[in-house]
């Protein structure tokens, strides 16, 4: 391997960028000839209050099995889906499947749950997408004030005026604005500056053995004091250890999310949870 040369290398490396672009393009394909019925399914993920370690809503994850290339992760797909457009319609049935069935678990009970879901820049861009996000909520019953929209700092920031006015607008019809993995991408205080939302999620990078590293530390409660001072509830991502959990008690942060309480199920698990109460202590999965 020391005696490879620049040149192998190089061939080496274009090899691995055409099988990736291949495999871009692959993907890309089977994603528009994709049944969506068929191949994608959501999953949900409950989010927990921290001090009563309740469910109070759960984050909506979609999953898609392709029938010959198996699973593909939505960390792969989702970008390509955003590239070729196909996450406009893609988000519309994922937004309306997990109104729907969200909706019907908790029309007889009496906890009802919040329902966040991820929508990506591109979906904020298409013209018709207030409009079409109202007309999902009207159609499934579910309640917009139970609804939460996750957006990246990427979306708010690339964004043009007029997207921060469907922020807005959506805003105005009681749907509350998450923003996604704060502090990770160019311009969390821009954002800030320029809209108004109810939420930020602490990325799990920051989380992440939280209780033993003082830079992270430091990170976890600059973002939960800053939170506290924006008004806006903070939630923390990705707990996968009580003493990461235990840490964030000492701090302002409403609730958590992550493997340690609970990870992406499908509706019928969070139908049984809801009816023992929502009451998750780690090891209920
Ligand atoms: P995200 O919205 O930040 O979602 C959190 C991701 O972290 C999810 O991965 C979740 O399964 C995972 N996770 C949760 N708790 C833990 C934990 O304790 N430990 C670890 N290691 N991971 C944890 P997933 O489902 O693979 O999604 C990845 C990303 O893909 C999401 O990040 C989101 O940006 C995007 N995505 C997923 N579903 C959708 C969707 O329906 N629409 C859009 N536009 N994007 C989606
Ligand atoms: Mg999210
Ligand atoms: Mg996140
Ligand atoms: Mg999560």
């Amino acid at each position: 391997v020391a005696q490879d040369s620049g040149i192998n290398r190089w061939v080496y490396c274009s090899e691995e960028i055409k099988r990736d672009s291949m495999n871009q393009v692959t993907i890309s394909e089977a994603l528009y000839q994709a049944d969506l019925e068929k191949e994608f399914c959501v999953v949900y993920q409950p989010q927990v209050q921290l001090e009563t370690n309740r469910m109070v809503g759960v984050e909506a994850l979609v999953r898609w099995q392709h029938p010959e290339l198996g699973i593909i992760s939505p960390g792969i797909f989702i970008e390509i889906a955003e590239k070729n457009g196909f996450i406009v319609p893609l988000g519309n049935w994922i937004l309306e499947r997990a109104c729907r069935q969200v909706q019907e678990l908790t029309e007889l009970s009496e906890e009802p749950l919040n329902l966040a879901v991820n929508v990506s820049f591109i979906q904020i861009q298409q013209e018709q997408f207030v409009e079409e996000t109202l007309a999902i909520l009207q159609k499934t019953g579910f309640p917009p004030e139970r609804l939460e929209i996750e957006l990246t700092e990427r979306s708010l920031f690339e964004n043009r005026m007029e997207d921060l006015q469907k922020i807005e607008e959506l805003r105005s019809h009681g749907i509350r604005i998450a923003i996604d993995d704060f502090g990770t991408g160019y311009s969390s205080f821009g954002i800030l500056a320029k809209v108004k939302v109810d939420k930020i999620k602490v990325p799990r990078e920051f989380i992440d053995r939280v209780d033993s590293n003082q830079n992270s530390q430091r990170i976890v409660e600059t973002i939960t004091s800053m939170a506290e001072r924006f008004e806006l509830t903070c939630l923390a991502e990705g707990i996968e250890r009580e003493e990461e959990s235990t840490f964030l008690r000492q701090l302002i942060c409403q609730e958590v999310q992550g493997y340690y309480y609970a990870k992406p199920v499908e509706i019928h698990k969070i139908k049984q949870w809801n009816k023992s109460a929502g009451e998750l202590s780690s090891g209920l999965q």
